[in-house]
């Protein structure tokens, strides 16, 4: 039963509402309207949007969407069975511990919404959720066509949006950074050279990711420091210039490429690192999901998989009837090592000396790369726990 505002009002109340309908929020939705559970879904987009996303699907993301019940299959994205690390001349290939997939976050959030939707939850699209009032077990939201909607349990999913009334905690300085991301149809040499393939390309003031998605397109998604921009004069094409100029690789790539999104998608002050400390008067009927409860630097590629894996995690402790306090230290306990270390591997790629020495690390051996991968991904052993709990 899929939905838009605009010509039909939401219920007024729900047994669990959940605000945000990208992996963490769907995802969980799926899983309680699956269990029979009452649950109505508010997504603030009234159609499909394209997001900024590196849109590399990794392996937990793909195992957590298919046993949510998705056609992953059907959605056309891109195999990416190797990794090529990039940092001027140098040029280092390694096989991916796992295969991933291409695919935009434009026809993957959309599938999953309706898979939501198929599934039994209730969702309502173009409705920017805030929260009115919280009352020991009582929370009000105001929602856009329904005006009030009452819930005892809140599973908030919004991303890297916090709502006023429900801050992060800890406060994370988020760093001087933003984050582009444009599709391109790129000429047919350069788009059968990335076949396959990631490209992590290491350059002055940041680094960038290419890749193909669906239907041939190519999506470079990077993040530069927020001082370049400036430099730049301030504007993507400044930047995007620079960038093809000091970048020889990139400007193989995309000499002859026409980009496909009328603007591009942008983002800044991520709060990199960031993992839910719940403060000592948390509300037990609030659950935080996906970049609500951490924020995983986005080389990893794995936001998705947390995001998804604390919607499974969540969802299924909900219907154990664990509130979420526990759920808010189960889910820490299984990220909260995995953000850690990919932050660590993130500053040392930011730092000239020792981003040499990463480069010289990998050119030895390759399989370091691979080594990498792995460290920055959910511990199997939780996944494997999360998975077995869906039905
Ligand atoms: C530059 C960059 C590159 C990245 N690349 C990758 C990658 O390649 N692979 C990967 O796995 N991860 C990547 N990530 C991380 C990934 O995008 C996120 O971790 C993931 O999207 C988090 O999912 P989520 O469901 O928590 O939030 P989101 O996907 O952000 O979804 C939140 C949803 O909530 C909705 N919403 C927000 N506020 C409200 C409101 N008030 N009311 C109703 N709805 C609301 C939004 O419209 C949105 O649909 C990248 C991140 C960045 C910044």
């Amino acid at each position: 039963m899929q939905t838009t505002a605009s010509t039909k009002i939401p219920p007024t109340t729900a047994e669990v509402v959940v605000v945000g309908g990208g992996p963490a929020g769907a995802g969980a939705a799926c899983m309680l309207a699956k269990a029979g559970r009452e649950v109505m879904l508010l997504e603030r987009e009234a159609t499909a949007t394209h997001k900024i996303c590196g849109e590399f699907l990794s392996a937990e993301t793909q195992s957590y969407l298919r046993r949510l019940g998705l056609d992953l299959d059907a959605l056309g994205g891109h195999v990416i069975s190797h990794l090529r690390l990039i940092r001027e001349k140098t040029i280092v290939e390694t096989a991916l511990p796992f295969h991933a997939l291409g695919l935009s976050r434009f026809r993957l959030d959309e599938a999953l919404l309706n898979h939501a939707s198929e599934s039994g939850a209730s969702l309502w699209r173009g409705q920017r959720a805030s929260v009115s009032n919280v009352s020991g077990s009582h929370i009000d939201l105001d929602v856009k066509s329904a005006g009030k909607v009452s819930t005892n349990t809140l599973f908030l999913a919004t991303g890297k949006h916090d709502l006023r009334e429900l801050r992060r905690h800890p406060v994370t300085p988020p760093e001087d950074l933003v984050g582009f991301k444009m599709h391109f149809d790129v000429d047919s040499a350069q788009c059968d050279a990335l076949a396959n393939h990631v490209e992590l390309v290491l350059f002055a003031h940041g680094y960038a990711g290419l890749q193909r998605v669906e239907d041939g397109r190519v999506n470079l998604c990077l993040l530069a420091k927020g001082s370049w921009l400036k430099a730049c004069g301030g504007t993507w094409e400044g930047l995007l210039e620079e960038l093809l100029r000091t970048c020889p690789h990139l400007q193989r790539r995309l000499s002859n490429a026409t980009p496909l999104l009328s603007q591009p998608l942008s983002i800044y002050r991520v709060p990199y690192g960031f993992v839910y400390h719940p403060p000592a008067n948390d509300a037990d009927n609030i659950y935080r999901l996906g970049d609500q409860v951490g924020v995983i630097p986005s080389f990893s590629g794995d936001g998705m998989g947390i995001a998804l894996h604390s919607g499974v995690v969540a969802a299924s402790d909900y219907l154990a009837g664990l509130d979420a306090g526990h759920y808010h230290r189960h889910i820490r306990r299984d990220i909260a090592r995995q953000i850690w270390r990919a932050g660590l591997l993130y500053r040392a790629s930011r730092w000239s000396p020792s981003r040499r020495l990463l480069m010289s690390l990998a050119g030895l051996t390759p399989r370091s790369l691979s080594l990498a991968t792995s460290l920055t991904r959910i511990p199997p052993a939780a996944v494997t726990r999360a998975m077995r709990r869906i039905s």
